[in-house]
């Protein structure tokens, strides 16, 4: 099946078409700058190109990007009927959706009630998915929820120490985010170990802008760093991750801020970019002004390495016990300096790395010694390629060969 999948968010739209039985990518690009001015990026094993092309709005995005797939020079179909499905990744799908579904009219109803959850994403994603249904209406849509791994927490998990009745007539209650990585990683992580997955103990770290850990047990989430919003966990780019929120009702007051100033703050304007008093929110930059001395910098990458590490202890108890640490996304995939420093707090856990394994650069590699009680790994994640083979598997299953 050749599989199209799209990452469809407020001013861009990702796409890649992958071939679901040889895995690879036939093409992939993005347009960018959707209703300023757009910018389009497509590459493919032939040809690569970055141009400008007007693009008013998601549909005209769509349209160029099925119309370069079809062009007799830069294109690797000649009829968009060889496109059999289209996998939409869709980011809250709220307590409804527990896996990935056939987007029907009523699914976009459900989805379109979970907006006020993810008021940012889910109508960017939504967009998407219509300007898909207008131009090809008789193929085949699958979508694919971050929310939807993190679904199988359990109440002691999910739940806030909040009124329960908040939780149910708002559904206020812990989500998780990025499952859809969460997911690749710990089921990539068991393959490439020769593990049954039903078997074992695994914590995800997905350190990138965004960042959150999962602790996965027998393959099934017990619990994800990110909460209600992407903004709770990890200390990230430029959000905050945990914080008091008596500390955030002292900073309204103390400056005179209303709900939406404070989360922009929050969101914006915070995280290492934040600690670092604006020096940056990229790592790699934090990296070489910590090296010249920088001490916020430097301050920065420490506490967000303290903590994950507190992360990861937490989900060893969660799980009574792992198997696995498994590093991904920008961040976990390529600071090896990051790495080590969060290793160096779980040595109670028997860990010990491997110091020339953890500078190797490949697609997956066991970063701790042999002896390691736990395994560390760095395994580089692949949203688009678990998108493509939920939507096959869900094609499969509605009579498409
Ligand atoms: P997101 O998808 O959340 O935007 P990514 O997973 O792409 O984030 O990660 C982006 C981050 O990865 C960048 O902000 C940068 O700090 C970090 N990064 C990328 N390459 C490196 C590197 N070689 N060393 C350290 N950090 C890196």
């Amino acid at each position: 099946m050749r599989i199209l999948v799209i990452n469809s968010g407020s001013s861009s739209l990702k796409f890649q078409v992958i071939d679901s039985e040889s895995e690879q990518v036939l093409a992939k690009g993005v347009c960018e700058r959707i209703g300023i001015d757009g910018v389009f990026t497509y590459k493919t094993d032939r040809i690569s190109i970055k141009e400008p092309v007007v693009m008013e709005n998601h549909t005209q995005a769509v349209h160029t990007l099925l119309d370069t797939l079809v062009d007799s020079e830069k294109g690797i179909i000649s009829d968009f009927g060889e496109i059999d499905v289209i996998g939409h990744r869709l980011v809250h799908g709220g307590e409804k959706f527990t896996g990935s579904v056939v987007v029907t009219d009523e699914v976009i109803q459900a989805m379109t009630e979970c907006n006020d959850l993810a008021p940012l994403h889910n109508p960017a994603n939504l967009i998407g998915v219509d300007a898909c249904r207008k131009l090809m209406p008789d193929t085949l849509m699958v979508g694919v929820f971050d929310t939807a791994f993190n679904q199988s927490m359990e109440p002691k998990a999910y739940l806030y120490g909040l009124p329960y009745r908040y939780y149910e007539k708002y559904k206020i209650r812990r989500y998780g985010f990025h499952g859809i990585s969460h997911k690749y990683v710990s089921q990539r992580a068991a393959e490439f170990m020769g593990q049954d997955l039903r078997q074992v103990k695994t914590i995800v770290c997905h350190l990138g802008n965004g960042a959150s850990i999962s602790a996965v047990k027998y393959g099934k989430v017990i619990d994800n760093s990110m909460g209600f919003t992407p903004l709770e966990g990890l200390v990230m780019g430029t959000r905050c991750g945990d914080v008091d929120p008596g500390a955030l009702e002292f900073l309204a007051k103390k400056e005179n801020l209303d709900f939406p100033q404070v989360m922009a703050i929050l969101n914006q304007e915070s995280g290492v970019l934040g600690i670092s008093k604006n020096y940056s929110s990229d790592f790699r930059e934090l990296k070489d002004a910590e090296i010249k001395y920088n001490e916020k910098a430097a301050l920065a990458r420490e506490i967000f390495a303290y903590k994950v590490a507190k992360y990861v202890g937490s989900y060893a108890a969660a799980m009574n016990g792992v198997d696995n640490i498994v590093f991904t996304a920008g961040v976990g995939e390529n600071d090896s300096d990051i790495r080590e420093e969060i290793c160096s707090y779980l040595e109670f856990l028997g860990i010990t790395l491997d110091e020339l394994k953890n500078r190797e650069q490949s697609e997956a590699v066991r970063i701790s010694e042999g002896t390691s009680k736990v395994n560390v790994l760095v395994i580089r994640t692949n949203e688009e390629l678990e998108i493509a083979r939920e939507a096959a598997e869900v094609a499969r299953q509605n009579g498409v060969k």
